[in-house]
C-alpha cells in the first residue's frame, strides 16, 4: 500500500488536500493523471452501463435536496454507525472495527463476525469482553452517530434552514423517477443511473482513499414489476453483470475477489438482499460494490411523504403499483484504487502500470529520438500534433530513451512511439509495448489504426 501511496504522489496521481496549509486528514485532490484515470473509469462504467444499455437512462441531480427527502428515506433516523470514544484520549472510533481487530489480535474471526451482531449485541460484546481503545484506554457505551453532512441555506441568520449534502446518490434518482418516466418512453423494467459525490460524516477513515468523508458514487436503480419479474434471477443477472465489469473490463485478477452476503443484523434498513463484491486490498478483503434488492421501499416512503403519486401504470394490464428496485452500487474512487493496486508490478529495472490500455492516462508517448536534431524533432512533433487529436498522447523530448520509457511505464502508458533516423527515409515509427517491451517498426499513416485496434473497449 504505502509503494502505491509513494506512487500516488510522486507522479501526480494523488494528493492530500490543501497540502500547503498543512493538510486536512482523509481528504484527497486527483492530479494530472489521477483526474484521466478516474474519467476514464467512470466513463468506461458509463459507456457499458447506460449508452450500451437500451434499458438505461443517466440523469446528474443536486447534491443538495430538499431535506424531506432524507426523512422520507430514513436516512436521518436510520443512517448511523456506532460510535465508541476513549475516556481519556477522546480520540472517536467506529465500535464495529474495534471489535473486528480485537477478533483479529485473537485469532477468533471465525468464532464471531462483527457484521452479524446487531447494535445492542455489540454494545454487549464490548462490555463483556471489556474491549478498549487501540491506546489501551477504556471506551464509552456505542452511541449511534448519524452519517449525514448538516449545512445551512439562506444568508438572513436565525432563518438559515437546516439541509444535508447527499450521503448517497440514489435518492436523487429515487426522486426523478416521476420525471424520467412522464418524459421518456421507458417502460418497465428499466434503470436509472447518476454519477456524483456523496458525503459521509465517517467516524473511522484512513486506508487512503478507500474511506473518505467526500466521494463519488457510481449507482443504478434498477425498477421492475415482481408479478412479472423474478427478483431473484434478475439479482443474480446483476451479479453477473458487474462480475464482468470487474474482471474483463478493468482486468481484475479474480482471485482477488469474492461475493459476500450480508447478514441480517448488517443489512440496511431498506433493504432485503444485500451482496458486497469485496476485493482484496493490501488491508484485507473490503467493499468494492454493494448489490441491494430495495424492494419498493423508497418509492413507497417518497410516495408517503411527497403526497405524489409514484405509482407505474402497466398498459398491458391495466395494473397500478409501486416497482421493486435493485441496486448496484459502488464508488469510482475505490475501483481507481483497486485498479492501481491491480496493475502495479516491481521489475528488475523498471516499476510499470500494467493497466488496461484504455484506461490509462495517457495513450501513446511520442518521442524524437535526439532532442538537438532538427529533423527529427519536426518530423515528431508533426505526429504529435496528428495523434493527439485522437488520443491522449504526451510529448517527451528529454533525457535519453530509456529514462523516458520508464517514466511512461510507471504512469502506465500502453504504447511509446520513438521517431528516429530510419523514420525520415522510410517514414516508419518504433512503437515500443509497455507490458512486453517488444517493440515494432509501424508506417506512419498505419499508426492511428494500429492505435485504435489495441485502444477499443
Ligand atoms: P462500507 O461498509 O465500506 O462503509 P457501505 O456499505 O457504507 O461501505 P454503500 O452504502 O453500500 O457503502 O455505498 C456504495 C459504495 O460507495 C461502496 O461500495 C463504496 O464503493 C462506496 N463508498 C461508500 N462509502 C465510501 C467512503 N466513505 N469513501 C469512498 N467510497 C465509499
Amino acid at each position: 500500500m504505502d509503494k502505491i501511496v509513494s506512487l500516488c504522489k510522486r507522479r501526480g496521481f494523488v494528493y492530500q488536500t490543501s497540502s500547503i496549509y498543512g493538510g486536512l486528514a482523509n481528504a484527497y485532490d486527483y492530479g494530472p493523471l489521477g483526474v484521466e484515470l478516474l474519467n476514464n473509469i467512470k466513463s468506461l462504467w458509463w459507456k457499458r452501463f447506460v449508452h450500451e444499455r437500451e434499458d438505461i437512462v443517466g440523469i446528474d441531480s443536486q447534491i443538495i435536496y430538499h431535506p424531506r427527502v432524507w426523512e422520507a428515506s430514513g436516512h436521518t433516523k436510520e443512517f448511523f454507525d456506532p460510535l465508541v470514544e476513549d475516556k481519556k484520549t477522546h480520540k472517536r472510533y467506529r465500535a464495529d472495527h474495534l471489535v473486528e481487530a480485537w477478533l483479529k489480535e485473537k485469532g477468533w474471526e471465525d468464532k464471531y463476525k462483527v457484521e452479524d451482531m446487531t447494535f445492542e449485541e455489540l454494545k454487549e460484546f464490548i462490555k463483556k469482553h471489556n474491549i478498549k481503545s487501540p491506546e489501551g484506554n477504556e471506551i464509552t457505551e456505542p452511541m449511534k452517530f448519524n452519517l449525514l453532512f448538516e449545512t445551512y441555506l439562506g444568508s438572513v441568520e436565525g432563518k438559515k434552514r437546516k439541509v444535508y449534502l447527499r450521503g448517497e446518490t440514489a435518492q436523487g434518482i429515487f426522486i426523478n423517477f416521476k420525471n424520467v418516466l412522464e418524459t421518456t418512453r421507458i417502460k418497465l423494467p428499466f434503470g436509472i443511473a447518476q454519477i456524483g459525490k456523496a458525503f459521509r460524516n465517517e467516524i473511522t477513515t484512513g486506508q487512503f482513499i478507500f474511506r473518505t468523508f467526500e466521494f463519488e458514487q457510481a449507482e443504478i436503480e434498477y425498477f421492475f414489476d415482481p408479478k412479472k419479474q423474478d427478483w431473484e434471477k434478475l439479482f443474480k443477472g446483476w451479479q453477473e453483470e458487474i462480475w464482468r465489469f470487474v474482471v474483463e473490463d478493468l482486468g481484475i485478477n479474480e482471485k482477488k475477489l469474492r461475493w459476500r452476503r450480508h447478514s441480517d443484523a448488517e443489512r440496511s434498513h431498506y433493504s432485503k438482499e444485500t451482496y458486497d463484491l469485496d476485493f482484496e486490498f493490501p488491508f484485507g478483503f473490503k467493499e468494492l460494490w454493494g448489490l441491494a434488492y430495495r424492494t419498493d421501499y423508497d418509492l413507497t416512503q417518497h410516495n408517503k411523504y411527497s403526497g405524489q403519486d409514484l405509482t407505474y401504470w402497466d398498459e398491458e394490464t391495466g395494473r397500478r403499483f409501486i416497482p421493486h428496485v435493485i441496486e448496484p452500487s459502488v464508488g469510482p474512487n475505490r475501483i481507481f484504487l483497486m485498479v492501481l493496486i491491480n496493475a502495479y508490478r516491481e521489475e528488475k529495472e523498471r516499476v510499470c502500470l500494467s493497466l488496461k490500455p484504455y484506461l490509462a492516462p495517457y495513450k501513446a508517448a511520442i518521442f524524437p529520438l535526439l532532442a538537438n536534431k532538427k529533423e527529427l524533432v519536426e518530423k515528431a512533433r508533426k505526429i504529435y500534433e496528428q495523434l493527439k487529436r485522437k488520443f491522449h498522447t504526451y510529448w517527451d523530448a528529454r533525457g535519453n530513451i530509456g529514462k523516458r520509457y520508464r517514466y511512461q511505464d510507471e504512469i502506465g502508458t500502453p504504447y511509446c512511439i520513438t521517431i528516429d533516423f530510419e523514420t525520415l527515409e522510410d517514414d516508419t515509427v518504433t512503437v515500443r509495448d509497455r507490458d512486453t517491451m517488444k517493440q515494432e517498426r509501424v508506417k506512419v499513416e498505419k499508426l492511428e489504426s494500429y492505435l485504435q485496434e489495441r485502444l477499443e473497449v
